[in-house]
């Protein structure tokens, strides 16, 4: 075993899951196990704003040593922080990526808000969309 020098050494690539509006969702479904992590951050807007995001992203590409990386989006309901947000997201991950790196987004949601230009912008920026779903057995 090597001795620790103190100073833990970063995995090569890494996978962190995003979620900037916090445990807010536009649903209440009753078996969610998220909703509830609101309390956990009392006085929270549940809001992450430009200048987190961008920080974020910048950090979260210079600490991947490979290739690609992806950005998982998921919530709560990631769709609530609106389609500008998201837009803003993909300059912040073209302006900080490096030379051939590949950015990949995946996004989680419960479809409610989605429309035709959410539509358009996914497929343009090529995201991965996992839509829940939920009904009658
Ligand atoms: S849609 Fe998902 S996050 Fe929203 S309440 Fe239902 S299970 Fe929870």
């Amino acid at each position: 075993m090597t001795p620790s020098t103190g100073t833990p050494t970063p995995p090569p690539a890494f996978h962190v899951m995003l979620k900037p509006r916090g445990a807010i969702c536009n649903l209440a479904c009753k078996y969610c196990y998220f909703l509830s992590k609101e309390n956990l951050y009392p006085g929270s807007d549940f809001w992450m704003d430009a200048a987190l995001l961008e920080e974020y992203t910048r950090q979260y590409i210079e600490a991947q040593q490979g290739p690609e990386v992806t950005f998982a989006w998921q919530g709560g309901e990631p769709t609530l922080m609106g389609l500008d947000f998201f837009k803003q997201a993909v300059e912040f991950q073209q302006k900080h990526r490096r030379p051939g790196m590949r950015i990949n987004n995946a996004l989680q949601t419960n479809g409610i808000t989605l429309n035709d230009d959410w539509g358009r912008f996914f497929h343009r920026h090529n995201f991965l969309i996992g839509l829940s779903l939920d009904g009658p057995p």
